[in-house]
């Protein structure tokens, strides 16, 4: 079988860490089933950038790895410019978030294309490549130019949002038509594929055939939904490890028999986190039977943090979570335990079986795999309940959640009222029906369906 090469932004780890996402578990299971390159970034910021060495090592006898460093004005302009202040709000829709700069925009082309020239030497004929997120939308393109006629794939790990939002990026025009120099577009859900689709048609003039498919200049493009899973079993056996059954111990003794819900994001604005305070406070306003009875924990590690508007949100938050606790507090009770700090996944798998309802409000997300680790890592006997917004990409998959939206504080509300009085036989039914499906459709599975798909269209 031909060997696969995975581009993306951050490179590894290859060994499961704990830390590492069910991305990189399922990309090393691919990487390691036909032999792999996986290649890009190194992390380090070095004044050669990505004219320095090619730094190699740290793979496995099957998989290598081949990263390039970035320049300041590489990792400036591309990196914290066009990719997460220009490319990360518009596509999460907020374009009133953006900054739009000609520099990034260019430093966003220049560092595509140098990375596939760094790229070019190492390929081999027959290989497949498979390129992954808001990073590299261009890559295709770059590799073409250059006469690779491989195939080449790519995924989407975030939202493509709606036409008429995605024409407030300045030439998004010119965006969207170089990814239609790859062969396969994957994307989070089916809204997000179907957007895509009708940019290409309305915009660029591309024909729409047989549901996913566009045809445009001659070429055909595959744009579909492979909506991405986690290692389900790896993680249901981390929710059982030392770790895990410390943290479920410790958090179950502070309880005593209070009920508790969780919630485990990144600080960033696409989460909905001052809207989720303010519906767990809405919950102890309107149905005061949960005072001193309930708690709210919420994991929040720092990400992006010279950004302003994510320095702006945690302000936010430590105001809301003030405000609710001094006004609700009790001499043994707090309402909201709110932490910055991150946690280990195994950790995390011992917090998520302690707390009867995961409350997961992005205002948009590409998928979200907290809702899906947090089914994952239940008991079977007696499981917790999912209050999922209607506004992440799992919600496509889970309609056995409770489906909200996040911007109605009365609506959580009652819906967390709902999961936290639900009778076992209910949470039982709601809870086998997900997991059996996320066991279905779990991390491998993500990626031999996407890559199938790849391969197929190699051999048309
Ligand atoms: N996570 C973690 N430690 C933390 C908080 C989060 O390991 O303290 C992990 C979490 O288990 C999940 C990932 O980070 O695998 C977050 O993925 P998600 O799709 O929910 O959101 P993203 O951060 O990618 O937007």
């Amino acid at each position: 079988m031909s060997r696969l090469v995975v581009v993306s932004n951050r490179v590894g780890p290859l060994k499961d860490t704990g830390r590492a996402g069910g991305l990189a578990v399922a990309l090393v299971d691919a990487l390691t089933e036909t032999g792999g390159l996986w290649f890009g970034w190194s992390g380090d910021v070095s004044e050669e950038g990505t004219f320095g060495n090619l730094k190699q090592g740290g793979g496995t006898r099957k998989v290598a790895m081949a990263t390039v460093d970035m320049t300041q004005a590489d990792y400036d302009e591309f990196y914290a410019g066009y990719a997460n202040r220009t490319l990360w709000p518009v596509l999460h829709y907020r374009l009133d978030l953006a900054d739009f700069d000609r520099r990034f925009e260019e430093g966003y082309r220049r560092v595509n294309e140098r990375f596939a020239t760094r790229l070019r030497p190492l390929l081999q004929a027959d290989d497949i490549i498979w390129v992954h997120d808001y990073h590299f939308l261009g890559f295709a393109a770059e590799l073409r130019a250059m006469e690779v006629g491989n195939p080449i794939g790519f995924f989407l790990h975030i939202p493509f949002p709606a036409p008429e939002v995605l024409a407030g990026l300045p030439n998004a025009e010119r965006l969207v038509r170089r990814m239609l120099a790859y062969d396969v577009v994957g994307f989070q859900t089916r809204r997000d594929a179907a957007n895509f689709r009708r940019f290409a048609v309305e915009e660029l003039g591309a024909v729409e055939r047989d549901g996913d498919k566009l045809d445009i200049a001659g070429g055909t493009v595959v744009a579909r939904a492979f909506p991405i899973g986690i290692d389900a079993a790896g993680f249901a056996r981390q929710a059982t490890t030392p770790e895990a059954r410390r943290n479920t111990a410790r958090t179950e003794k502070l309880l005593v028999g209070r009920q508790q819900i969780i919630g485990v994001d990144r600080i960033d604005y696409s989460k909905g986190l001052p809207e989720r305070f303010r519906a767990f406070g809405r919950l102890l306003e309107d149905y005061p039977e949960n005072r001193g009875k309930v708690s709210l924990m919420q994991v929040a590690p720092p990400s992006r943090a010279e950004l302003d508007a994510y320095a702006e949100i945690r302000r936010e938050l430590e105001e809301l979570s003030g405000n609710i606790n001094g006004r609700f507090a009790d001499l043994d009770w707090t309402p909201i335990r709110y932490m910055t700090r991150s946690f280990t996944r195994r950790a995390l798998a011992g917090l998520y079986r302690a707390s009867r309802v995961a409350l997961v409000t992005p205002l948009r997300d590409g998928m979200n795999l907290v809702a899906k680790e947090y089914v994952a890592a239940q008991r079977a006997e007696d499981p917790g309940v999912v209050v999922l917004s209607r506004f992440a990409g799992a919600a496509e998959g889970m309609p056995e959640a409770l489906i909200v939206n996040p911007h109605s504080a009365e609506g959580v509300a009652s819906s967390l009222q709902t999961a936290l009085n639900m009778p076992l036989d209910e949470r039982r039914s709601r809870w086998q029906a997900i997991f059996d499906r996320i066991c279905q459709n779990d991390a491998a599975a993500w990626a031999t369906s996407f890559l199938e798909t790849l391969r197929g269209r190699a051999t048309n």
